[in-house]
C-alpha cells in the first residue's frame, strides 16, 4: 500500500566529496577530481563542479541514472548484505526475526527453486479467479459481488485494486487518523501515460500492450484470451486515467480533501459495495472517510456497472499477474523487467539477484534490519553532532524569516512558532515495529504477499479509529534519504545519510553546511513551501497567513515556477515548474538557510582558502557534488513526467542563478551565461 503522498522526501543525495575513491580523508571535503575545469563556473556550474565525477562514474547496464547518492546506496547495500549474511549463517529459532530475515533473503536467492517451481506459486495464488469453478455463482449480480470480494481480498495482500485505501492523519484534525480513499488502479503509475499524445507516451502504451500479451502467453493464455486481456486492461485503466488527477493536481491538499461520514460515503458512492469491502479488511465501525478524488471513484462505480464480468475479471487478474511476475521464475521476471526497466527507464540489465534480495528484506522487514544496522553503523556521537547542526539551521531559518520584508510581523510570528514546533527525528526510532505476526517461509511470492497482508493488518491494528502516533517513522533507519511530513510537522534524518562522506566531521564546515546542511534546510523549508505552508504548527490544513502575505508569497513562487518551466531538459522537452515547485523551493530555502548558518558558525573563526578555493566556493561545490549524476534519456523523460524533484543538473543550474552569495563567491557577472538580473531572481527566503 502506498504511503501517504504528503511525505516529501528529499531524494537526496550525497556527495562523493569528503572521501576520495581510495577512502583518503580530505580536510576540505572537496575532491578536486570531481571538477571539470574545462567549464567555467558561470557558464555551466553543474559541469564545472561535477564533470570529473561524471567521467569517473560512467553508467553501467544496471542503472538508468547513477549519481553520488546511488554510490552511497551501493555502499549501504554491501553493509546490509553482510548483516543479512551473518544472520543467515547462524542457527535461527523458528519464528524469530532472524529466521524471517534469513528466509526472506534466501527465498529470493534460491534461483534453482524459483525456476523449477516456475509458475506454480502464481497459479496457486490466482486460483480464485477461475470462473469455471463452482465458487462462481451464475447470476450476473452475484458475479459482480464475487468480483468485489476477490478484489479486496487481493488488495489485502498488497495487490493494487481499482483505487487505494489506507489509514493516515486527517489533514484537518491531524491528531487523529482517518480511513482514506484515493484514486489508483493505474499500472503505469500516473494518468499522463494513458492520455498524452506525444510519441514517447504512444511508444510506452504500445510496449505496455505487448508486455500484457507476452506475460499472458507465458501464463499459457491462448488467442483470443490474451488479446482480450490487453484490450480490457488498456480500456479500463484509460477510463480511470481520464477521470484521475495529474501529479501536479494531487499536490494541492485543499483540492484533495473531501471528508464524508460513512453514511454519506454509501449514499454518494452507491456503486461500490463498501460494507463488503471494509469487512474483508476486518474493519468494522468505519465512521468517517476522506475521499480524495471523487471523480475517479465515480468512474470506478461506472466501470463496475458497465464493464462485462469477463473484463472485470481480467483487470483484477492482470494486477495480480503483473505483481506476481517479478517474484517467480526468471522468464516472468525478465518480461516484467523488459517493460518497467528497459522500456520505461532505459536500463539495460536487471539488478543482480543479491540486490533484489536485500531490497526484499528492506521492503518486508525494514525496521528489523534497521535495528541491526544502527547497532553496527551508527555511532551515538553522530546523533549529537547532527542535532547541533539541525539546531543551527533552525536558528538560521528563524533569522531568514525575520529579515523578509514582504512578510507581515503577524505571519512571521506564526511562522516562527511553526519552526519552533518542528518535531526532529535523527538516526532511528525509539520504538521498533513488532514483526511477530509475520510468517516467512520458502516461497518468494508467498512471502511478498504475506508481507503485504501483514503491513495492512499492522496499519489497521495501529491506526484504525486511533490517534496519530507521532513517533512512527516513514523511512527505515538505513535509508539514504530524509523527509518532512506536514501533518506531524516533523523533519526526519535516518542514520543512512548520516555517515561519511556525506556527513563528515573530519571535513570542515564549508563542506558539511554545503552538503548535509542544505539537506536539513531543504526539509525544514518544506514546512514553508507552496504545499507545506498550508499546514499549521499542529499539522492541520488551515490558513494561517494573512491574505496579503499569501499573495506576496504566490507572486514570489511564480518566479520559481516560470524559471523551471522555461528549462529545456532535452530537445523539445521542458521541465514542469508546477510539479517540481515544492522541491525547487525547498532547494532554494535549503541553500539560503544553510549558507546563513554556515556564515554564523564561522563568523568568529573564518576558514582558510584550501586548494585555491575560498570557504564560500567550497560550500557551493559541496552542494553541487551532491547532485553529480549520469542519466539516460528514457529516465529523463520518465522523471520529467512524474518526479516532483528536478533533475540533478537543474537542482544545481536551476538554483545557483537565484542565490546572490553564489555570484559573490565565484565573481559571476552579466557576461556569464548563467547570470540572471537581480530583479528576476527568486526572493523568498
Ligand atoms: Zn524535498
Amino acid at each position: 500500500m502506498k504511503k501517504k503522498h504528503l511525505i516529501m522526501a528529499f531524494a537526496l543525495t550525497a556527495m562523493a566529496a569528503a572521501c576520495t575513491p581510495s577512502g583518503k580523508q580530505l580536510a576540505s571535503g572537496i575532491d578536486l577530481a570531481n571538477l571539470d575545469s574545462t567549464y567555467l563556473p558561470g557558464t555551466d556550474f553543474y559541469m564545472y563542479a561535477t564533470g570529473g565525477w561524471q567521467k569517473l562514474h560512467p553508467l553501467t547496464a544496471e542503472y538508468s541514472r547513477f549519481g553520488s547518492f546511488d554510490q552511497l546506496q551501493e555502499d549501504n547495500n554491501e553493509r546490509l548484505r553482510s548483516l543479512i549474511d551473518s544472520v543467515a549463517a547462524q542457527e535461527n529459532k523458528k519464528g524469530s526475526v532472524e529466521q524471517k530475515i534469513a528466509d526472506l533473503y534466501n527465498s529470493v536467492m534460491d534461483s534453482a527453486r524459483l525456476n523449477s517451481d516456475g509458475l506454480a506459486d502464481a497459479y496457486d495464488f490466482l486460483a480464485c479467479f477461475h470462473f469455471e469453478e463452482e465458487v462462481v455463482p451464475p447470476r450476473d449480480e452475484d458475479v459482480r459481488n464475487w468480483l468485489e470480494n476477490v478484489w479486496p481480498r487481493m488488495q489485502r495482500q498488497g495487490v493494487p485494486g481499482l483505487f487505494g485505501m489506507y489509514i493516515a492523519a486527517d489533514e484537518k484534525d491531524a491528531k487523529n487518523n482517518i480511513v482514506t480513499i484515493v484514486q489508483g488502479g493505474l499500472t503505469l503509475g500516473q494518468k499522463d501515460y494513458y492520455v498524452d499524445k506525444d510519441a514517447r507516451s504512444e511508444e510506452i502504451r504500445k510496449a505496455y500492450r505487448e508486455y500484457i500479451i507476452d506475460l499472458c502467453q507465458h501464463f499459457s493464455f491462448s488467442e483470443p484470451d490474451y488479446t482480450q486481456m490487453a484490450e480490457d486492461v488498456l480500456r479500463i485503466e484509460t477510463r480511470i486515467a481520464e477521470a484521475s488527477k495529474s501529479r501536479t493536481e494531487l499536490r494541492d491538499p485543499e483540492d484533495n480533501y473531501n471528508k464524508l461520514t460513512y453514511k454519506e460515503l454509501k449514499e454518494q458512492f452507491p456503486g461500490i459495495h463498501w460494507d463488503g469491502f471494509f469487512q474483508l479488511f476486518g474493519m468494522n465501525g468505519v465512521k468517517e472517510v476522506c475521499l480524495g478524488q471523487p471523480v475517479a471513484i465515480h468512474e470506478v462505480e461506472k466501470i463496475l456497472k458497465e464493464e462485462t464480468q469477463e473484463s472485470l475479471r481480467n483487470i483484477y487478474l492482470w494486477h495480480a499477474m503483473d505483481m506476481a511476475a517479478s517474484c517467480i521464475d526468471d522468464a516472468s521476471r525478465a518480461l516484467s523487467f523488459n517493460f518497467y526497466g528497459k522500456v520505461m527507464s532505459g536500463k539495460e540489465e536487471d539488478r543482480p539477484r543479491w540486490k533484489r534480495a536485500v531490497a526484499a528484506v528492506e521492503g518486508g522487514l525494514g525496521e528489523a534490519l534497521g535495528q541491526l544496522y544502527v547497532a553496527k553503523y551508527f555511532p551515538p556521537e553522530a546523533k549529537k553532532r547532527m542535532e547541533k547542526l539541525i539546531n543551527n539551521l533552525q536558528i538560521a531559518l528563524g533569522e531568514r524569516i525575520d529579515v523578509q520584508e514582504w512578510m507581515s510581523d503577524e505571519t512571521k510570528k506564526v511562522a516562527r512558532e511553526k519552526l519552533d514546533a518542528f518535531y526532529v527525528k535523527v538516526g532511528y526510532p525509539d520504538k521498533w515495529k513488532d514483526y511477530s505476526d509475520l510468517e516467512i517461509g520458502e516461497s518468494y511470492l508467498r512471502n511478498i504477499l504475506a508481507v503485504g497482508e501483514w503491513e495492512i493488518k499492522d496499519m489497521i491494528k495501529t491506526k484504525f479509529n486511533k490517534p496519530v502516533d507521532r513517533d512512527e517513522w516513514y523511512m527505515t533507519p538505513q535509508t539514504v534519504n530524509a523527509y518532512y511530513n506536514p501533518t506531524t510537522n516533523e523533519i526526519c534524518f535516518p542514520a543512512g545519510i548520516l555517515q561519511p562522506p556525506f556527513f563528515d566531521m573530519q571535513a570542515d564546515d564549508a563542506f558539511n553546511y554545503g552538503a548535509i546542511g542544505v539537506v536539513i534546510g531543504h526539509e525544514m523549508t518544506h514546512g514553508f513551501d507552496d504545499n507545506g505552508s498550508k499546514y499549521d504548527k499542529n499539522g492541520n490544513l488551515v490558513t494561517w497567513w494573512s491574505e496579503e502575505d499569501r499573495k506576496e508569497f504566490e507572486e514570489r513562487i511564480q518566479v520559481m515556477r516560470a524559471f523551471h518551466d522555461s528549462i529545456e531538459v532535452m530537445p523539445g522537452l521542458h521541465a514542469n515548474g508546477s510539479l517540481t515547485l515544492g522541491e525547487n523551493m525547498a532547494d532554494h530555502g535549503g541553500l539560503m538557510v544553510a549558507f546563513q548558518a554556515f556564515k554564523n558558525a564561522t563568523a568568529s573563526n573564518p576558514l582558510p582558502v584550501i586548494d585555491g578555493f575560498t570557504p564560500e566556493q567550497r560550500f557551493f561545490l559541496a552542494y553541487a557534488n551532491v547532485w553529480g549524476q549520469n542519466i539516460r534519456d528514457e529516465e529523463i523523460q520518465k522523471r520529467v513526467k512524474g518526479d516532483p524533484h528536478q533533475l540533478g543538473m537543474w537542482r544545481v543550474n536551476g538554483q545557483m542563478p537565484h542565490i546572490d552569495a553564489w555570484y559573490d563567491a565565484f565573481g559571476i557577472t552579466e557576461a556569464d551565461p548563467m547570470f540572471v538580473p537581480k530583479e528576476k531572481r527568486v526572493t523568498i527566503w
